[in-house]
């Protein structure tokens, strides 16, 4: 048996570099980016108006100032700026020539004569200038970086209206199990429901991954060992659960021998999911999740989602836990292993206890929004403590 760490160690060291492939902005979210993409324009392209107001000369607002024109978003000023003058102006249009400041129009007093009056003592300057966020052939954003909807709009800006990303890698699921039977059934006495396929496969989804689900394979060694070939040729990541235990109906670990799949792992000491398998044939790897749905997703949270983000192509890998507070008092009987709790935030982002009844509870994971660290060893945490959580 290993540490998680040493778990995450080896999954997470695997490289791939998948092919390229160009798309449009709206098929990208979730993908990893293949470029590095520089900004064509200078952003703010031109010293723009934060506010609607008036532009004019900061040393003239003692003055009462005559309107000389409208400068609208789209549009420039139609004349010069003269001293004692202004222009009217509307948020994001270009600064006339001249002007230092814009002035809030709920600053000023409009007068009969065409002109304006500034009633306050200071202005602030109101402008954001050409080229303060972003200049000419800045890197925006570089190869290996996943792309979220923030990113997306940055490709935009920079008139990337398509974009050269890692193609995505297959992610074949097999859940296994004689007890499963579909969703779209009504379970017998002795059978569940797979929520386990659908759910790996939405995870995979969720990282851009192409996912095919495979469906159930039963107990019995000739079927399993057949679509695990198949998966095993047909994608770069096979991911089964259940069956790979040590029960007398594991038998994941025993078809995956025969099939000349080589051991990284199978033990991790981490709950929950003790049994974790991690193995790989040819440049084929495998992944076996235990059968209980949280234990799953647990431990696809903290080894498959990194090695599937890996050999995506994204580079920097971070350790995405962050140190969060404790709302209660916390214990656990056993304390043998790293624990890994589903748990809810409360208002002021401290971890709160959530109604949960151990690994088969998959419901408790629809209130989850962190799953939180108990290190080997620690029995109890007291309230305030700070511990390392996994954001949902
Ligand atoms: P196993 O790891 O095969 O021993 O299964 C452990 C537990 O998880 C058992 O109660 C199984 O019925 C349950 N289980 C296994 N596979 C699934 C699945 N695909 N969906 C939901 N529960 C499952
Ligand atoms: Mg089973």
């Amino acid at each position: 048996m290993i540490t998680l760490k040493e778990a995450q160690d080896i999954c997470w060291s695997e490289e791939y570099r998948p092919n390229t492939e160009i798309l449009p902005l709206n098929e990208v979210l979730n993908r990893i980016l293949a470029e590095d993409v520089y900004s064509d324009v200078n952003m703010p392209p031109f010293h723009k108006a934060a506010v609607d107001g008036f532009a004019c000369r900061k040393s003239d607002l003692q003055h009462d100032l005559l309107v000389l024109g409208e400068v609208a978003a789209g549009s420039l000023a139609e004349t010069k700026l003269q001293p004692k003058s202004c222009f009217r102006i509307m948020t994001g249009a270009p600064v006339p020539d001249g002007c230092d400041v814009v002035i809030m129009l709920e600053h000023t007093q409009v007068l009969p004569n065409g002109r304006i009056r500034f009633m306050k003592e200071k202005s602030s300057q109101n402008i954001c200038f050409l080229g303060e966020d972003v200049l000419v052939s800045d890197l925006l954003l570089s190869a290996g970086t996943l792309l979220r909807s923030q990113d997306i709009g940055v490709l935009a800006s920079a008139g990337k209206s398509t974009v050269s990303v890692y193609q995505s890698i297959r992610v074949g699921i097999i859940a296994t199990g004689n007890e499963l039977v579909e969703p779209h059934c009504l379970p017998n006495p002795s059978q569940i429901r797979n929520s386990n396929g659908p759910m790996i496969e939405a995870l995979a989804q969720s990282l851009g991954a192409k996912a095919i689900n495979l469906g159930i394979a039963p107990d019995q060694e000739a079927p399993l060992e057949t679509i695990i070939e198949r998966s095993l040729r047909e994608n770069h990541l096979t991911i089964l659960s259940g069956g790979v235990s040590v029960g007398d109906y594991d038998l994941v670990p025993i078809v995956l021998k025969k099939l000349q799949v080589k051991t990284h792992f199978h033990s991790v000491a981490v709950q929950p999911g003790k049994p974790s398998f991690f193995g790989k044939r040819g440049s084929s790897l495998v992944f076996g999740l235990p059968g209980n749905p949280v234990s799953s997703f647990v431990q696809f949270n903290l080894l498959v989602k990194n090695l599937i983000r890996k050999l995506a192509g994204q580079n920097n890998l971070s350790n995405e836990t962050i140190r969060i507070p404790l709302s209660y008092d916390y214990q656990r009987r056993n304390a043998a292993r790293e624990k890994w709790e589903p748990a809810q935030l409360n208002e002021n982002g401290e971890i709160k206890a959530l109604n949960y009844h151990g690994s088969g509870h998959l419901h408790a994971l629809s209130f989850a929004k962190v799953l939180f660290q108990v290190p080997a060893g620690v029995a109890s945490l007291r309230k305030g403590e700070l511990v390392q959580a996994l954001i949902l």
